[in-house]
């Protein structure tokens, strides 16, 4: 199969170092394998997202010299294959309706029979407060997530293959690090429909991408893809979890770093290659 791989932004701000850096490591490894570079616009939080941001976010990947089939992916417009997916943990008898604000989930994680609260990959785990509750009961209000105790009976875990430079080697899931490091993962939210755990096995599906590079801090979000891609019985591809540009204190960029933009680099007068050159390629 031609090596296929994306680069999925959401179009909720500037494009900082840390992004030029991910998509340029995406688009060497393609080029290099004569293979495929894809845009996805991960635009599924239509409260965050803007189409200005979503022209500068391409404005400045083509300044960089990127190039991409269009037109692009864009996830708004496929609520119905999440929905779809949805429905398939649904009927597996896999999923329940959650009431629960961050701020229940916090109580109920610090309780004292809890013991010391545990994070994964979306933050404090959740300790399974609606787990009981049946989808007939769900409002519109309620977020769906999937019960991975129940979810663990349907077979044998399976593992993927990594070749980023912190964690190479093949990975196996287990049934102990589902349950205590990830716990029961919203598929779909009340505004946004499918979750992005959902929509990114789906979209990476949907469009044969065999090799996801994306940043280190989604490692662990892996196992959790690797499992719905194991329930929904989707093809699986490589993933490479490549190192974060980090700021002079060590702190990874986020969106809000906008002295870190690159479109604040463009108009100081900086060259693709001088941007290059900063992240390390
Ligand atoms: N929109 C996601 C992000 O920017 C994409 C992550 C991924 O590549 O899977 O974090």
């Amino acid at each position: 199969m031609t090596f296929t791989t994306r680069f999925a932004p959401s179009p909720t701000g500037p494009l900082h170092l840390g992004h030029a850096f991910s998509a340029l490591t995406a688009a060497d490894m393609a080029r290099a394998q004569g293979g495929a570079f894809l845009l996805r616009i991960d635009d599924l939080d239509q409260s965050r997202a803007r189409p200005e941001w979503e022209a500068q976010l391409k404005g400045d990947l083509a300044w960089l010299g990127l190039t991409w089939p269009e037109p692009c992916r864009r996830q708004s417009e496929h609520l119905t294959a999440y929905r779809a997916a949805l429905e398939q943990f649904t009927d597996m008898g896999l999923t329940y309706p959650c009431q629960c604000s961050r701020r229940d989930i916090a109580a109920a994680a610090s309780a004292p029979q809890e013991g010391a609260p545990h994070f994964g990959p979306d933050g404090l785990i959740y300790p399974g407060t609606c787990r009981a509750r049946p989808m007939a009961e769900a409002d519109p209000g309620d977020a769906i997530r999937l019960n991975i105790e129940k979810a663990l009976g349907t077979g044998p875990l399976p593992g993927f293959m990594e070749t980023g430079p912190a964690h190479a080697g093949h990975h196996l899931l287990t049934a102990d690090y589902l349950s205590h490091g990830i716990g029961d993962p919203v598929l779909a939210r009340p505004q946004m429909g499918a979750s992005y755990h959902l929509s990114v096995v789906v979209d990476d599906a949907a469009q044969n991408i065999t090799h996801v590079v994306r940043g280190e801090d989604l490692f662990t979000a892996t196992f959790l893809h690797r499992f719905l891609q194991m329930l929904l019985d989707l093809p699986v591809p490589t993933y490479h979890h490549h190192p974060l540009i980090r700021d002079d204190a060590g702190k990874r960029l986020a969106k809000r770093d906008d002295a870190r933009a690159i479109a604040r680099y463009r108009d100081d007068g900086l060259t693709p290659e001088d941007l290059r050159r900063m992240v390390g390629l």
